[in-house]
């Protein structure tokens, strides 16, 4: 079988997002963590390639696309979609535009979309703002962000010192008069040389509308609730089986541990939450850095994993500032997801095989550090957070990867709940 649509995202959560919200098409989806060293073999309609490019120097994350791009054409897919997070998550100096570029050149596409809405997470784009809830981008918990702050919500000037080819907006008024309305907007801006179009989304009918209009476009890019409209057309087209299998659960102990390296607004909340339940132990990145992880793997040695304890490095700004002063932004970050990476695998042999993990970033680091190459997408726990199997030294494990702000407060007992109602 031949890939469909091919996707790239640029970080572990943001791919297992979009994985989980093409599973509800019931179509087969797999993830590859990284870029699959082998050909291509058991191809899935839609395939997704987790990288954690997402803050890399740009010219790093242009390879690691190209190569994951050149891997999904050998799979046979003639569409791609570059996944990154709904809160437009990049520096001036990368990674969105581009990376976005490069693949358009690899392609021969002489423009694009940008669209990152995710209505049913509060995500929305309105003449070219980014919307967090009710909140403009920069003045939302992501302006905090301790490796990507995000400061501007508007989208075209945050793209704009990306990119080389100019930048333009299809807006709401237009996305809302249909699908040709919009194709007469973005064939008009191409006319104009416009080669990157941010496009308006405030709820799931504007995307289905963006969907449409683009659904044979060799690439588009946004958040994932943009590819949830592509299955229908390509199921309607008979590129799609109309077979649905849900994957079966693996067999699995209950034993399980939770692991957060987010410090997101809401993971704040779901740790404080989860601490009320269950047994907790907070690392702070200046021990770490100065002590090492010791005092962090002698505490997990004394837990039960039945008890499903919470190691979180989860912090407020504050004091995510003060540790950055200390040590730079960018050990503080390697230093926390370092230790989240070691106590994992410390879990994974007293015997966890449920692993709740909050944090893009540090999602990569644990899985990377269980040795996970290839997922499958289980049910949902919360709207883009599915439960994924796969396996971690040979033995079968379940793995949920929660991107900073998505979940409710209860997330960390509902993952936990959900898996336990699906065996
Ligand atoms: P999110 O999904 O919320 O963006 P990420 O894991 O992608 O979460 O990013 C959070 C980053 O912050 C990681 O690199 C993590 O190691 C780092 N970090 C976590 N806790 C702290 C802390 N207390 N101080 C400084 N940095 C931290």
């Amino acid at each position: 079988m031949a890939a469909v649509l091919g996707c790239i995202a640029d970080d572990f959560t943001g791919a297992t997002d979009l994985a989980g919200l093409l599973a509800r098409s019931g179509a087969p989806v797999s993830l590859r963590m990284g870029v699959p060293s082998e050909p291509p073999r058991d191809v899935a309609p839609f395939e997704v390639i987790a990288l954690k490019c997402r803050t890399a120097p740009a010219d790093q994350a242009v390879a690691e696309c190209r190569a994951a791009l050149r891997w999904l054409r050998e799979a046979g897919a003639s569409r791609f979609f570059w996944k990154y997070c709904s809160t437009f998550d990049s520096t001036a100096a990368g990674n969105i535009g581009p990376v976005a570029e490069s693949l358009m050149a690899e392609l021969g596409a002489s423009q694009t979309i940008y669209c990152p809405a995710f209505p049913e997470n509060g995500r929305s784009v309105f003449m070219g703002n980014l919307f967090v809830g009710e909140q403009p981008l920069a003045e939302s918990p992501m302006k905090d962000h301790p490796l990507t702050p995000m400061r501007d919500s508007n989208l075209m000037r945050l793209l704009a010192p990306q990119t080389t080819k100019p930048v333009g907006l299809a807006n709401r008024l237009t996305v809302a008069r249909g699908v040709e309305a919009l194709q007469a907007r973005l064939a008009a801006l191409r006319g104009e040389g416009v080669a990157h179009v941010v496009v308006d989304a405030v709820a799931d009918q504007d995307l289905e509308v963006i969907a449409d209009a683009c659904r044979d476009w060799p690439l588009i890019t946004g958040g994932s609730a943009l590819a949830m409209g592509l299955p229908h057309h390509y199921r309607a087209a008979g590129m799609l089986s109309a077979s649905v299998r849900p994957p079966a659960p693996p067999d699995l102990a209950a034993d399980a541990v939770v692991l957060s390296g987010s410090c997101s607004a809401m993971t704040q909340k779901q740790v404080a939450r989860y601490l009320a339940q269950a047994p907790g132990y907070q690392l702070d990145p200046i021990t770490l850095a100065e002590e090492g992880p010791g005092a962090a793997l002698d505490w997990l040695e004394a837990q039960s994993m039945a008890a499903a304890p919470l190691l979180y490095a989860t912090a407020e700004p504050q004091a995510v500032r003060a540790a950055q002063e200390r040590l730079g932004v960018a050990r503080a970050g390697a230093v926390v997801e370092a230790a989240l990476a070691e106590l994992a695998i410390r879990a994974r042999e007293q015997g966890a095989r449920r692993f709740v993990v909050a944090g893009g970033e540090t999602s990569g680091a644990v899985t990377q550090a269980l040795g996970v190459r290839r997922l499958t997408i289980g049910p949902e726990i919360a709207p883009g957070v599915p439960w994924t199997y796969c396996e971690s030294d040979g033995r079968p494990i379940a793995l949920t990867l929660k991107s900073g702000n998505f979940g409710a407060e209860s997330f960390f007992a509902d993952a936990l709940s959900k898996l336990g109602a699906a065996q």
